[in-house]
Formats: structure tokens, C-alpha cells, sequence
């Protein structure tokens, strides 16, 4: 139960629909899944919810974190949450509900509630950046303050004649201040409103490009974005900020909320590895980190860049003609394709086993930061080929993988 002031009083978990972006966080990270969504919000079911506050520090926007001190029997239900627009104000609580000895709502804002599980199970990807990573701008523009961008590049990067149509849309600011770093991410509102009449929510994006600029020195941004013409199981619907976002030609104009994200971010210190896994448009902050390091190899202090990127052919993988073009000695580039023709299926654990023996020397050294971002179902495959290729070298996968967590090295965006 969501914890308890008193057997009358609760302190409800709610979600702020105005600033949250949907990305799944929350959810993905609740031990004990408490929290749910429909099309429109993402919800915490009172019933459920102990409080344990195990979904606050990932979420990037601090949606999550909001509380409301409600009669037990008042609680907000999840047919409400999914109702709302926008966060109800405090209700007044009738007097005879408090316990006299309730604690004040802020001091227990953070404990967990006295029936909530003894540990909580720790999150796969760390919760907090690499020591050395640059300070993120993190709400700068909400649903009520969006920026306008203006777009100033729209370009397929995928062949033609595929049916993966993905774009790098560039965004540009003007004299508008939007600080960025690679691995944050931003919201584009898209025009119009849902069969219920209400406006769109926003759609989250990853930055494509380094933290100064897609032309460097430029107040622009890239974003990569794939063409939503089908649900995961094949049937037809139109994506609705895919759709708008690439059919957006040059001068047109997009509202942006964001930046977002404060632990999905690279290390700063010279000679940090990082081990970039990625599929499909997951591309985008690995797109946005190898560029920030190529534009620093005259500084000759990076470490090792070791990318696993994953795509059904060649001509689906997005940015594949400049990736090929990269020096072989910047970065070890390893394509693991799909459904190219008289070849064999090839995900990107397949193909980090086959690498072992250097995915091993790479995250045995207390220098390597190793990023995933791309499809959720790659996540347990990629975990797993890191678990067995540590353990079958006899080394200790639990102690590693804490010690990845806590030091920010394991990072995981996926959707
Ligand atoms: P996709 O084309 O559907 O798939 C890319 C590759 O991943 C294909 O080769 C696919 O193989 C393979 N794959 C499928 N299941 C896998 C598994 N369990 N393990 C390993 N590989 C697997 O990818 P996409 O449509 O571009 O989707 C990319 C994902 O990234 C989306 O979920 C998106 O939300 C997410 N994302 C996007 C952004 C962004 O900024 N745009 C940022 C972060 C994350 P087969 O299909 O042949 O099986």
C-alpha cells in the first residue's frame, strides 16, 4: 500500500501529466508494478504503490515525483489519473483524518512505508551519470513554455526503396538558449488533438548530435526518427509525431520541450572507453557521442570507441554511408544484420560474444562506459551475452555489474 501516515491519512504517488513524456521509465523500474498506463497517461495505482521510491531518481523529467496527502478512502483511482490534463490541486484533509502524531508530509515524502520489501530490487542501468560528465540543463521548456524550433534539414537516411524511412531532422534555436548534452533527449508537441478532443502529448527524442550543435558552434540539434506506419504486430496506424515530424520541410516550425535526461550521459575525463550497443534509431546518442569524440581526436586523449549496431540490412541502418566512412582506428565498428539476404539472422549479442575477448578486456577496465539504446526486447539479450561472457572468464558478473551501477557505467534506454 502507498505509505501510510496513518490508517486514515496516505500520502498518494501521483504522476504530473503535464511534464511526464511517456518514455516508460517509471514503469519498467517499479519493483512491484505499481504503475500503469493507457494511451494517454501514465498512472500509479494507490493499492499498490509502498512508497518505495524506486521509480524517482531514473525518471528524466521529475514527473514522478508528486504527492498528495489524501483521506485513505479518497484516494485518486487509476480511472481518474487517466482522466486528467493536469495535476488536481491539494485537497483540504478533514481535520479528524490526521493522526496526531502523523509525521509533516515532507518528512516522509522519502521512507519507504513500514510493510514496503526490506531492499528493493536494484534497476538494472545505474541511476546516476559517469563521475565526470558534463552538468545537464534538464526543464528548461515545459507543455506550458514549449520553445519553437525551426527546422533547417530534413534528410532520409535509410535507402529508399526499404521500408525503414527514418529521418535526420536538424532543429535550429536562434538567439533561444536550448544547452544540450549527448544521451539527453527533448519533446516535440505535435499539432492537433486525439479522438478525445484533448492535445497531443509530447514525443520523446534522443539528440542525434554533439553538445555543441549539428554544425558545430551552431545553436541547432539533430534528432533521428523512424516513420511509424505499423504497431509492433503488423497492423496499419499512422504515427502521429512520426508522420508530422518527417514530413516537416525546412522553415517550417515544431515546439520542443526539454531537454531531458541527467544519467544516460558520457564520461568527460580523457581515455574513458565507451561501449556503444545500439538498434534501429537507438542510433541517435551513439551518433551524438562518437561525433563529440571525433570532433575532439586532434585533443588525442579518447579512449576506445567499440559500437555494436544492429539493423535488418545495410541499406535500414541509419547514417551507414558516413558510420563506413569513420577511421577504423577511431572506432570498431560491428554490424550485426538481421535479414540481409543468404546471410544469417544477427542480433548484437550475437555478435558481442563473438568480440568476447575484447568486450571483456573493455569492461574489466575501470574506464569503460558501456551505453545500450534501441529496441526494449534487446535489453535482457544484451545483459545476458554480458553476464556469460564475464562469468565463462571466470570473473564475478554480480560484482561487476554492481560496481557498473554504482558507477555509472551501464546505461539502458530502451522502448
Ligand atoms: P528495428 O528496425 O525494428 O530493429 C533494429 C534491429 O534490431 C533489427 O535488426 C531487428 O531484427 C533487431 N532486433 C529485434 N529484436 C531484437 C532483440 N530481441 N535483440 C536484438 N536485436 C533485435 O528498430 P527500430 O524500429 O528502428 O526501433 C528502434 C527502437 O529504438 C524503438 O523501439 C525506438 O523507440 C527506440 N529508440 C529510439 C530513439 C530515437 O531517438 N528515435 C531513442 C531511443 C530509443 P529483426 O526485426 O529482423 O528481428
Amino acid at each position: 500500500m502507498n505509505a501510510p501516515l496513518s490508517s486514515e491519512l496516505l500520502k498518494q504517488h501521483l504522476i504530473d501529466p503535464e511534464i511526464c513524456i511517456r518514455c516508460n521509465t517509471c514503469e519498467e523500474t517499479c519493483p512491484i508494478d505499481a504503475i500503469t498506463h493507457d494511451g494517454r497517461n501514465y498512472v500509479v495505482n494507490a493499492e499498490i504503490c509502498n512508497g518505495c521510491m524506486a521509480c524517482v531518481p531514473p525518471c528524466p523529467t521529475g514527473s514522478i515525483d508528486n504527492w498528495r496527502l489524501v483521506a485513505r478512502g479518497d484516494a485518486y483511482s487509476l480511472d481518474e489519473q487517466f482522466s486528467w490534463d493536469e495535476l488536481p490541486a491539494e485537497k483540504p484533509v478533514a481535520v479528524d483524518a490526521r493522526a496526531t502524531d502523523a509525521p509533516a508530509p515532507d518528512a516522509v515524502a522519502a521512507q519507504p512505508a513500514e510493510d514496503a520489501p526490506a531492499a528493493v530490487p536494484v534497476a538494472p542501468g545505474a541511476i546516476v551519470p559517469p563521475w565526470s560528465a558534463a552538468h545537464p540543463y534538464v526543464n528548461l521548456y515545459s507543455h506550458k513554455t514549449p520553445v519553437e524550433a525551426t527546422v533547417v534539414g530534413n534528410y532520409r537516411v535509410t535507402d529508399a526503396d526499404t521500408d525503414s524511412d527514418i529521418h535526420h531532422i536538424v532543429l535550429d534555436f536562434g538567439q533561444l538558449p536550448f544547452p544540450v548534452l549527448e544521451g539527453q533527449s527533448i519533446g516535440v508537441l505535435p499539432p492537433g488533438a486525439d479522438a478525445q478532443g484533448r492535445a497531443h502529448h509530447a514525443r520523446q527524442y534522443s539528440l542525434a548530435s554533439p553538445r555543441n550543435g549539428e554544425r558545430p558552434g551552431y545553436n541547432n540539434l539533430s534528432i533521428t526518427v523512424k516513420r511509424v506506419t505499423q504497431t509492433h504486430d503488423g497492423s496499419p496506424v499512422n504515427g502521429v509525431c512520426s508522420n508530422y515530424l518527417c514530413d516537416l520541410a525546412k522553415g517550417d516550425t515544431v515546439r520542443v520541450i526539454g531537454p531531458f535526461g541527467n544519467t544516460f550521459l558520457m564520461p568527460n575525463h580523457p581515455r574513458a572507453n565507451l561501449m556503444m550497443i545500439c538498434t534501429g534509431t537507438g542510433a541517435a546518442p551513439m551518433r551524438a557521442m562518437t561525433e563529440h569524440c571525433r570532433r575532439r581526436i586532434a585533443e588525442g586523449e579518447l579512449g576506445e570507441l567499440m559500437l555494436f549496431f544492429g539493423a535488418r540490412t545495410e541499406r535500414e541502418l541509419p547514417y551507414f554511408g558516413p558510420l563506413m566512412k569513420l577511421p577504423r582506428d577511431f572506432i570498431d565498428i560491428n554490424l550485426a544484420l538481421s535479414r540481409e539476404p543468404e546471410r544469417p539472422r544477427r542480433y548484437v549479442q550475437d555478435l558481442m560474444r563473438e568480440r568476447a575477448a575484447d568486450v571483456l578486456r573493455l569492461l574489466t577496465q575501470g574506464d569503460t562506459y558501456v551505453y545500450v539504446c534501441g529496441l526494449k526486447g534487446m535489453e535482457s539479450g544484451v545483459l545476458q551475452a554480458l553476464q556469460d561472457i564475464v562469468a565463462e572468464a571466470g570473473h564475478d558478473w554480480p560484482g561487476l555489474a554492481d560496481r557498473l551501477r554504482r558507477e555509472g557505467r551501464l546505461h539502458l534506454e530502451t522502448y
